[in-house]
């Protein structure tokens, strides 16, 4: 079996926030922003505006590597946006980091996304063909090209149209000088929700970004929805016809992604994960003395295995935080380097003892083959893989940096073959029946790198490169 180099989870995509109505909008941003590291450490960035023009800085790295003025003095005003990056479309470089910032006739407007819009291709083509210079190679430019177009009278209009061209996944944060405004696409396949902070508005990719500002969570806003905030109050059109079936919420920001302190579409994190490891200890019971979570998504699931096995939780593996995450780098070289870095093991829990040990994905395979090897070498009698999702056998083209299909270890390989490659004594995975037992509406979740069954067809192939020129 191939050996394979990246770790063994999928990478982060983007992390939004924005204020309207607030002074020192930037501070509360750069907050919130914080809160939501977790998903993008590529770079990131704020657009703020008192109503006159707007300012904007960004970088690539973490935030407090791009804001090392704090608060940030040269972003004044009382409404703004930002974001943190991980690339889905587009190669990690500086015009890459966003917000987008674009002069169009009526002033500035500044863009923020997450998620991968997948007719971007074809449309950029279109744009370009027509003499249109776009300054980054990311998916998300093609939506201010498109507002740009000057022919609606009002902003509002220009937006709702634009966005109804877009296919694929999206949450974006859009400004003027004068507003913010924030949507969803029609299936909802990214979160956001809308809080308030006193008399203004707070937007976020996850109410954990919320409460760290002490902004109280109203709602979300929907799929297909467009939330306008300005001067003149709140108001909320519709850019498309709502989805005939089913919606395509990401199972995924349960299962991985979102902080396990946030409610993302309508349900809690933390006990959604705590579900699935009873679920998993239910289907795939095993006889040891330990079970441990890989910190920190596993932390949840394997607390729930061991209250529904009643095999006592302890912690084996200690992740040292001051290293990163191991996808901040992006050089294989390095990552590869990190990786054992990581996550330290704690011998005197795992000597003799068989373990269970509880992960939310299993990606290439690699990194839980070091892993396993490295519990032997500490003095682990047995050592049984439980993980709290079906395998990962297809792509995501939905805004999540999974590998192709060919480097997916399960897209190739049998549940026996891959126990046998990462060399533990048992290896289960939850069903994805299990999963979606864990959900109040689990008909309204996109399971597509499990089920290959996505909510909507994609008409273009996709690669993180797709919009890149030599
Ligand atoms: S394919 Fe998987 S990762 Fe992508 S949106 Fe669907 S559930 Fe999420």
């Amino acid at each position: 079996m191939k050996e394979h180099l990246f770790a063994d989870h999928p990478r982060e995509h983007c992390g939004l926030f924005s204020v309207f109505g607030v002074p020192g909008a930037a501070q509360l941003i750069y907050t919130g922003l914080f809160a939501l590291q977790h998903r993008g450490q590529e770079g990131a960035g704020i657009a703020t505006s008192a109503g006159a023009k707007v300012h904007s800085t960004k970088g690539e790295g973490l935030l407090n590597e791009v804001f090392t003025v704090r608060p940030p003095t040269a972003l004044p005003g009382h409404l703004g946006i930002g974001h943190v990056r991980y690339s889905t479309t587009g190669s990690s470089r500086p015009q890459n980091v966003q917000p987008i910032v674009c002069e169009c006739s009526d002033g500035l407007w500044a863009l923020a996304h997450n998620g991968n819009l997948t007719n971007a291709k074809r449309l950029r083509h279109i744009y370009q063909d027509s003499g249109a210079i776009f300054q980054t190679s990311t998916d998300s430019e093609i939506l201010m090209h498109i507002i740009a177009d000057p022919q609606y009278r009002t902003r509002t209009r220009r937006v709702e149209r634009a966005l109804s061209e877009l296919e694929g996944a999206f949450a974006f944060l859009i400004m003027t000088k004068h507003s913010v405004m924030a949507t969803r696409d029609r299936f909802g396949f990214r979160p956001l929700s809308i809080g308030r902070l006193g008399q203004g508005y707070v937007f976020a990719s996850e109410t954990c970004a919320l409460d760290q500002v002490g902004a109280t969570f109203e709602r979300d806003v929907l799929p297909g929805e467009l939330v306008v905030v300005d001067e003149k109050g709140i108001r909320s059109s519709t850019f498309c016809e709502p989805v005939a079936g089913p919606l395509g919420q990401c199972i995924f920001e349960h299962v991985y992604f979102a902080r396990p302190d946030s409610i993302v579409f309508g349900q809690n994190v933390h006990e959604t994960r705590i579900k699935l490891g009873r679920q998993l200890a239910r289907e795939h019971p095993v006889a040891a003395d330990l079970v441990m979570p890989v910190p920190d998504s596993g932390n949840e699931a394997a607390l729930g295995f061991s209250q529904a096995s009643g095999i006592p939780m302890d912690y084996g593996f200690i992740r040292n935080h001051y290293i990163g995450r191991t996808f901040i780098m992006p050089e294989m070289a390095q990552r590869q380097d990190s990786i054992d870095l990581k996550l330290a093991i704690v011998p005197g829990v795992v000597r003799d003892q068989r373990v269970v040990v509880v992960d939310d994905s299993i990606v290439r395979g690699s990194t839980c083959k070091r892993r396993i090897a490295a519990l032997r070498r500490a003095g682990a009698k047995e050592v049984h893989m439980r993980v709290s999702c079906p395998p990962v056998r297809h792509p995501c083209f939905f805004g999540i940096d999974f590998p192709s299909s060919g480097e997916l270890i399960a897209a190739g390989h049998s549940v026996p073959e891959i126990r046998d490659y990462i060399q533990a004594d048992s290896l289960a995975y939850l069903s994805l029946e299990g999963l979606l037992g864990a959900f109040e509406q689990p008909g309204d979740f996109c399971t597509g790198c499990y089920s290959g069954k996505y909510p909507v067809a994609v008409t273009e192939e996709h690669s993180k490169q797709d919009l890149e020129k030599t």
